[in-house]
C-alpha cells in the first residue's frame, strides 16, 4: 500500500477452490443471479468467436476462484476510524487492491499460458464479455448484476457461503476481494465442498446489522442493494477530499462482525 505506508493489501495465506467448467450450479445461476450469467462454456465461447479463434476443449473447463483476506490492520483501522466512512487503508484497498487482484488474474493467466501451454480467461477482465445489467423485474428489485461473479465462482468452488450482507463468509473472513478465472484444462473440483444452503455459514448475530448506517441490511429482507449502492457511491467526494483518491469504499459491515476473520 505505497500510497499510505507501504503495508501489505492482503494476509498472504489467500485461499483457492476449483470446479469443473460443466458443474450445473453454473446453469442455476442464471435463476438466481440473472439469465445474462455466464457459465463458463458460454464465456469461453463468446471470447473466441470475438477474438476469431478456434474454440476447443470445452468440456473440461475449470473454474479457479480464490479469495484475498484483507490486511488485519486495514480491518482495524476502518472498524476504528468512523461509523459512518470508510477508513484510507480501506479505500486504497478498494482502488488499488483490486487493481492489483485484476492483474494477479491476469499475470497467473499468462504464466499459466507460457509454462504449461494452457489457455484461460477472466471474464470479468474482458470488456466485452463483462456487463453490469439492471434488473427491472421484480424479482430482482431493479438492481444490477453482472454476467460474471467472483464470488458466485467461489461458492461453486466450496470455499463458503453468502452471508445476511451478501458478503462471502469463509474461513478467512467475510472482508475480502476474491477473483476468478476459467482454463480450458480438468483439475479435481472441490465442489463436495460445497455447503447444502447458500447461507449455511451465517448464523444471523446480527452484527452487520448493527454496523451498517443506512439499514441497508434487516432479518425480514436481508441485503438491500439499491439502499447499500446509494451509501457507497455517496463516499466519492469524501474519499476525494480526504485521501485524494477517486473510489467508492464502504465495507463497515465486514470489520468487527462475527464472520470478519473466518467463519462465525
Ligand atoms: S455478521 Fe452475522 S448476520 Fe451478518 S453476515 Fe456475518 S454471520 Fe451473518
Ligand atoms: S457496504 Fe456499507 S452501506 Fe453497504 S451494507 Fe455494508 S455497511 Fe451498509
Amino acid at each position: 500500500m505505497e500510497g499510505v505506508d507501504g503495508q501489505l493489501f492482503f494476509e498472504p495465506n489467500a485461499l483457492v477452490g476449483f470446479c469443473a467448467g460443466t458443474d450445473p450450479i453454473f446453469l442455476e445461476y442464471k435463476k438466481y443471479v440473472g439469465p445474462f450469467h455466464l457459465t463458463p462454456i458460454e464465456a469461453i465461447e463468446r471470447y473466441c468467436k470475438i477474438k476469431e479463434m478456434k474454440c476447443k476443449n470445452t468440456k473440461h473447463l475449470t473454474v479457479i476462484a480464490y479469495i484475498l483476506p484483507i490486511h488485519r490492520e486495514t480491518k482495524r483501522q476502518n472498524f476504528e476510524y468512523s461509523r459512518e466512512w470508510p477508513s484510507e487503508k480501506w479505500a486504497h484497498t478498494r482502488l488499488f487492491g483490486e487493481k492489483a487482484n485484476v492483474e494477479l488474474q491476469r499475470y497467473l493467466l499468462e504464466e499459466l499460458k507460457n509454462e504449461f501451454g494452457i489457455f484461460g480467461i477472466a471474464p470479468s477482465t474482458e470488456p466485452k464479455l463483462f456487463k453490469v445489467h439492471r434488473m427491472h423485474a421484480e424479482a430482482y428489485q431493479g438492481v444490477w448484476a453482472s454476467t460474471w461473479s467472483h464470488r458466485h465462482a467461489c461458492f461453486a468452488a466450496g470455499l463458503g457461503s453468502f452471508g445476511l450482507s451478501d458478503g462471502f463468509i469463509n474461513e478467512r473472513g467475510k472482508a475480502l476481494r476474491c477473483g476468478s478465472f476459467i482454463i480450458a484444462h480438468e483439475l479435481p473440483s472441490d465442489s463436495s465442498k460445497r455447503p447444502a444452503s447458500p447461507y449455511q455459514y451465517c448464523n444471523r448475530c446480527g452484527d452487520c446489522v448493527k454496523r451498517c448506517p443506512v439499514g441497508a441490511i434487516t432479518f425480514e429482507n436481508g441485503y438491500d442493494k439499491q439502499k447499500c449502492s446509494i451509501k457507497v457511491t455517496g463516499t466519492i467526494p469524501y474519499i476525494k477530499e480526504h485521501y485524494n483518491i477517486n473510489i467508492y469504499a464502504c465495507g463497515l459491515c465486514q470489520v468487527n462482525v462475527s464472520c470478519s476473520d473466518g467463519f462465525p
